[in-house]
């Protein structure tokens, strides 16, 4: 399989937002200043955070097509920040995006959620779930970002999260590196305008992505979320598409996800400024495979347990560090006895298990499995040999 780690076209642009998981308002600031300093670029402050975090919104385009996109409304969920700081280097630097200017107009929100980012916590401040405050729009964030988009009027919209690593692209074994959803306006997941042109959108922006990272594109299920963003925005008549990245094996920074992110939304101002997507069959939408949460980080089969062989699957948790500022990556058991039904992003076969107390989520806190390797936790914490 081929695949390029580079994150733009134009492979001289350094990033101007560290590569973390971990990402918070403070790491933009170069973000900031670069856009601040380019004449191209306009950033208004469309309100603040629970916390008092400036929101800001970067605007880009001429155009009379208007399109919003907006990352991190899910503080923990870094990787569409990271890949529009890459779209925003090449918006003033690659000709073919700079040819679009005069088509349409981009308005940017990165980190719509700030003070869960700052405690890498999906909800806001309040406890607060944005994607689901979307009618009564009781939070200071969503507040700001209906007042903003009634005001900017945005003809198609782009909802970028990331996912967990559960997820295959269908009952594969692939990881869904990037998925899409054309959320449902109602229970009856009807098709009518607004959604059949996301999801013609989406079958394009597919099409053009499919052969760099094949088999790992998933759609999401269309069961309506009455609270939901999407699914209001339909109401409201806005076509609209999500994006959830996702994993790749041994990419813990997600920089596959984070580049087929950045290419999809190049796709889409494309897609918008020609109404090439006009031309897709919104039926194709429902050829890319339905994801299914069949995958675990680790799965370790046919283990000697007491008198039992059976297996055991675990999940990698990133748990904040508040003193040093980074991640730890600490493991849970997910599940044990037949796992025949799951597929482990990495697996180990054979071997014995040993753990101290009943079986919970964290009996694997001081245990240890002599597999293929040995592995020692410590207070769910992987011990290093
Ligand atoms: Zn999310």
């Amino acid at each position: 399989m081929q695949f390029s780690t580079q994150n733009s076209n134009n492979t001289s642009l350094k990033s101007l937002v560290p590569e973390r998981r971990w990402l918070r308002l403070e790491h933009l600031n170069d973000l900031w200043a670069f856009v601040g300093n380019h004449e191209d670029f306009q950033i208004e402050s469309i309100g603040h955070s629970e916390e008092g975090r400036d929101l800001k919104v970067i605007l880009w385009g001429k155009g009379p097509k208007r399109i919003f996109a907006w990352t991190q409304m899910h503080g923990n969920e870094p990787t569409a920040t990271l890949a529009c700081a890459d779209l925003l280097q090449d918006l003033v630097s690659d000709p073919e995006l700079m040819a679009l200017e005069s088509k349409i107009e981009v308005a940017l929100v990165l980190m719509l959620n700030p003070d869960g980012a700052e405690r890498f916590q999906r909800r806001n401040a309040l406890g607060i779930d944005l994607n689901r405050d979307a009618v009564a729009r009781c939070s200071a964030e969503i507040k700001a970002y209906f007042n903003f988009l009634e005001a900017f009027k945005p003809q198609w919209a782009f909802n970028l999260h990331d996912q967990r690593n559960i997820f295959s692209a269908g009952a594969s074994e692939h990881c869904a590196t990037l998925s899409f959803l054309a959320p449902s306006a109602d229970e009856e997941r009807s098709i009518r305008l607004e959604r059949k042109v996301s999801m013609q959108m989406i079958a394009a922006i597919h099409q053009k992505l499919e052969d760099s990272l094949s088999g790992h594109f998933g759609r999401y299920s269309d069961e309506f979320y009455p609270r939901a963003l999407g699914d209001n925005l339909m109401k409201l008549g806005i076509p609209n598409v999500l994006f959830e990245a996702g994993h790749f094996p041994g990419d813990r920074f997600r920089r596959k996800a984070r580049e087929l992110n950045y290419r999809g939304l190049k796709e889409a101002l494309h897609l918008v400024a020609t109404d090439a997507w006009e031309l897709v069959d919104p039926a194709l939408y429902h050829l890319i495979p339905e994801n299914k949460s069949h995958l675990r980080d680790l799965i370790f089969r046919d283990l000697q347990f007491g008198n039992c062989r059976l297996d055991l699957a675990l999940m990698e948790q990133e748990v904040p560090n508040k003193e040093s500022g980074e991640l730890e990556i600490k493991f849970r058991i997910d599940d044990i006895g037949d796992l025949s039904h799951l597929h482990g992003i990495q697996e180990y076969k054979g071997g014995i298990l040993a753990f101290e107390g009943d079986f919970n989520q964290d009996a694997l806190a001081n245990g240890r499995i002599q597999s293929e390797r040995e592995f020692v936790f410590k207070h769910g914490y992987l011990q290093e040999h």
